[in-house]
């Protein structure tokens, strides 16, 4: 479970989390959803241990995000990044193996080359395995990164916009993919969009951001039905 309270994080003179408060579940599917600028990538990154923050507490499990060590934290994410997190000089294929062939007890050679296969199916890139990332489009190569990503089966996985790159057919596609992954790993997802389709379509449970702050926290039919703030009626629900 992971649980965020009170978050307030500044970057110079711009206060871009105001007081940030909203639990997540064990395998929950939770979305966080805002327009562009509203703070989600940062509250991502806070929950990752990646930007420290000014004030509140984030709880993996019981245990606050800046007191674990960062080997410790058994976390997937994929950021928009992705592109300087790729080994340019390694194929696909072992890119994606990567966090499985690091580990203590890694499975057996045919069994990862297995998994790698299944990945880059599920993700409709089988055609990349034997490619370098320099080789492949934005959209293939933020597959890569999800698919290293994924293979992991982390307790938590923390994603930021990852279908923003693809084309609209695709990225439908995807969604429903995305929907299957979460329920077969049976993961805890933190998913950030600014899509509201996506985000009503995923989630078990909406976090609508506006300006660094919630706005509303919802089941989907509950935040589209039932706007509680003019912002949420405007950016997600029913009304104009
Ligand atoms: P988008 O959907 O466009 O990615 P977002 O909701 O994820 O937006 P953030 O990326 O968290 O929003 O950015 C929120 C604000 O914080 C923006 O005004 C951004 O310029 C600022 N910001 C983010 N990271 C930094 C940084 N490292 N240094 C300074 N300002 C930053």
């Amino acid at each position: 479970a992971i649980s965020v309270t009170s978050l307030e994080k500044s970057f110079s003179n711009e206060q871009v989390l105001r007081g940030v408060d909203f639990d997540v579940a064990p395998s929950e599917f939770c979305v966080v959803v805002g327009p562009s600028g509203s703070g989600k990538s940062t509250l991502l990154k806070c929950i990752a241990g990646l930007v420290p923050f000014d004030a509140g507490s984030i709880h993996l499990d019981g245990r606050a995000v800046d007191e674990v060590d960062v080997e410790d934290r058994e976390l997937g994410y994929v950021f928009q990044d992705f592109e300087e997190r790729l080994f340019p000089h390694m194929s696909v294929a072992e890119n994606v193996a990567f966090g499985l062939r690091q580990r203590e007890n890694p499975p057996s050679a045919s069994e990862v080359d297995a998994r790698i296969d299944e990945m880059l199916d599920l993700l409709s890139i089988p055609e990349t395995r034997d490619n370098t990332p320099s080789e492949l489009s934005g959209g293939q190569q933020q597959r890569v990164e999800l698919a290293r990503q994924l293979i992991r089966e982390c307790d938590v996985m923390l994603l930021d916009d990852p279908l923003a790159d693809l084309d609209y057919k695709l990225q439908k596609r995807m969604e429903l993919e995305m929907r299957r992954i979460h329920d077969d790993l049976g993961s805890t997802f933190v998913y950030v969009t600014h899509n509201q389709d996506q985000a009503l379509k995923l989630a078990d449970k909406l976090v609508v951001v506006n300006q660094g702050m919630i706005e509303q926290i919802g089941t989907p039919e509950e935040v589209y039905a039932e706007p509680e703030t003019a912002f949420v009626g405007r950016f997600i629900g029913d009304t104009n």
